[in-house]
């Protein structure tokens, strides 16, 4: 094998690793109808918030997805991939360590919490974008992926 093949196998791995471990950048929007005002009877403003949501890491660091009630906005957690084939003048970061666990007595679940890389405050971590239901402004449900824009690939 000439080294020009070795190169562009190589590259060609990196690609393909590339494309299994790319994030996917969502355009969401909040589509609850407007509260009616219970004093007027009058419909209120409708929400509309909009934010882009990443889920998923790249080909050499993997990310976490949640939503910081303190700076009003989603945050990522980001760490080195493990068995990443990071390039040596990389620098590794760990996987973050939650802040510790609450307990949700009304469904039974187990909640691990983790700092906001911003405040340092509470938040959790929104495993995918099903699970990603209600908006963060208004704390309504239809909180859905807005199919006029485009998805983004992210790396
Ligand atoms: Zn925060
Ligand atoms: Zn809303």
């Amino acid at each position: 094998m000439t080294r020009k093949t070795v190169t562009f196998t190589l590259a060609t791995c990196l690609l393909a690793a590339a494309a299994v471990y790319a994030g996917q950048g969502l355009s969401m929007k909040c589509t609850a109808k407007p509260q009616k005002d219970p004093a007027t009877g009058k419909a209120g403003k409708a929400c509309n918030y909009e934010a882009t949501v990443v889920f998923g890491g790249g080909m050499f660091s993997d990310q976490m997805t949640c939503y910081c009630r303190h700076c009003k906005k989603f945050v990522y957690l980001h760490w080195t991939r493990q068995g990443a084939p990071v390039p040596a003048n990389m620098k590794v970061t760990p996987q973050p360590k939650p802040l510790g666990e609450v307990w949700d007595a009304s469904t039974g679940k187990v909640m691990t919490v983790y700092a906001c890389p911003h405040c340092k405050g509470p938040v959790l971590e929104i495993k995918k974008r099903e699970d990603l239901t209600h908006c963060p402004v208004c704390n309504r449900p239809h909180f859905v992926v807005d199919k006029s824009k485009p998805e983004m690939a992210i790396d």
